[in-house]
């Protein structure tokens, strides 16, 4: 499973890390949600979706 976050999309709602706290959270140099690279492998996929339903600026995309 790849995840990437649209940087220009993302305005920092936090909602990713609400639903998929394993996989998301901020970085505190930009501001903006990043990926937690050693959070993926283990990442529930329904968690992972939830995030992305729940981005309002649909900044989150998913390759499975
Ligand atoms: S929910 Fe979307 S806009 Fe909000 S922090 Fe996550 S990626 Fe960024």
């Amino acid at each position: 499973m790849k995840i990437t976050i649209d940087l220009m999309a993302c305005k920092a709602y936090a909602n990713c890390l609400v639903e998929a706290p394993d996989v998301f959270d901020f970085s505190e140099e930009t501001g903006k949600a990043i990926v937690l690279e050693d959070g993926v492998p283990n990442a529930s996929i329904e968690d992972v979706r939830r995030a992305i339903d729940a981005c309002p600026t649909h900044a989150i995309s998913v390759v499975e």
